[in-house]
């Protein structure tokens, strides 16, 4: 199945799940100030929510508020039974702690699951995880490589494939070219997750049975968004750059607030 067939068939089944539920389930946006970027990001996680019957509450807040306000609105939202997850769109201005929003957002709310107390995967690493499980790869033994080691994809995308009994081997820029292009021709899965594009070229070694999973975005020269590793190699499988991991992601914020609901029943 491909990315985009897999996405929506799982959007489906949300879908008719929600249609059944006594209550609309509500996702709130928390974003501060005005950074273009952002307010794609925002625009898209609505979308998304709206295709399937999540009402998403955007809440704005101008770029000067204080932190101390931000923090208490969230604990409002925290204490609020009407909003099942909350998400604070990043980046926010430098006079606001990240640290304090992860540690403010109740861990039963936080569907971006960006803290270590968070009840959820962060969103990139397990929409890729549902995917390849959805595709039938068989985790268990299986030789998987993570390139990056960032504390939202690769660290813990490394986590979440070792505890489906991958034997995982986390690259980062500190390893030697010798030893990536060892453990990538060695491996079953390949997760690159550092945003340098077309780094893996045909150069590269690979089984043909391997899976490779391009968590990289990079704007090329051409204007076009293009992956970590150039596309087509001799593989199993490779994910597009775009339309692969960035649907996956969307995906897996709607399945965590899902989640989100599912618990409170
Ligand atoms: P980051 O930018 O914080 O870190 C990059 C990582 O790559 C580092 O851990 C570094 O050690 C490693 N690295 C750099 N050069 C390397 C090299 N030559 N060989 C091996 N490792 C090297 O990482 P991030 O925030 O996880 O983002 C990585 C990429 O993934 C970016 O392109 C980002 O835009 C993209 N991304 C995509 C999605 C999505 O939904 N598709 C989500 C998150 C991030």
């Amino acid at each position: 199945m491909t990315i985009k067939e897999y996405v929506a068939a799982r959007k489906a089944a949300l879908k008719e799940e929600i249609a059944s539920l006594p209550k609309v389930p509500t996702l709130s946006i928390i974003t501060v100030g005005h950074n273009p970027a952002s307010e794609a990001y925002v625009r898209g996680k609505k979308k998304d929510a709206a295709e399937i019957g999540i009402n998403a509450v955007q809440t704005l807040f101008e770029e000067n508020i204080a932190e101390e306000e931000l923090l208490s609105f969230i604990r409002k939202q925290n204490d609020d039974p009407a909003i099942d997850g909350i998400i604070v769109q990043l980046p926010v201005p430098k006079h606001i702690s990240v640290e304090k929003i992860n540690l403010t957002v109740s861990p039963a709310k936080d569907v971006d699951g960006f803290t270590a107390l968070s009840q959820f995967d962060p969103c990139t690493p397990k929409g890729i995880i549902n995917y390849l499980t959805a595709e039938g790869f068989p985790f268990r033994g299986k030789n998987a490589v993570v390139l990056g080691r960032s504390e939202i994809v690769g660290k813990p995308m490394a986590r979440l494939l070792l505890e489906r009994d991958c034997n995982v081997v986390q690259l980062h820029s500190k390893t030697t070219e010798e030893d990536k292009r060892f453990y990538m021709k060695h491996a079953d899965l390949i997760v690159s997750a550092i945003g340098r594009m077309f780094l893996w070229d045909a150069s590269y070694e690979f089984k043909p049975t391997a899976y490779l999973v391009d968590v990289g975005i990079n704007r090329g020269e051409d204007g076009h968004l293009h992956g970590d590793f150039v596309p087509n190699l001799p593989v199993a499988l490779q994910t597009p750059v775009p339309g692969g991991v960035g649907l996956l992601t969307r995906l897996a914020l709607l399945e965590n607030l899902m989640e989100a609901v599912r618990k409170e029943k």
